[in-house]
């Protein structure tokens, strides 16, 4: 135990399971919700990946 977990979309650790039956989150920071966090220790390696997603689907949409 003793596991950190952090808000996948600011990064805060305010996070909270909101219902454990179901393992969805809640970020007391962004008002985040969801089943996805991130554990520590890899939490910059999945924050590079999610905005790397994120830049990636904007370019598919500005490049119409
Ligand atoms: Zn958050």
């Amino acid at each position: 135990m003793g596991k950190k977990t952090s808000c996948p979309r600011c990064g805060s650790k305010k996070i909270k399971i909101l219902v454990p039956q179901t393992g969805i989150w809640t970020c007391q920071k962004c008002g985040y919700q969801g089943g996805i966090v991130i554990e520590d220790g890899n939490m910059e390696k999945q924050i590079k990946s999610a905005k790397k997603m994120e830049n990636l689907s904007k370019k598919l949409i500005r490049g119409r």
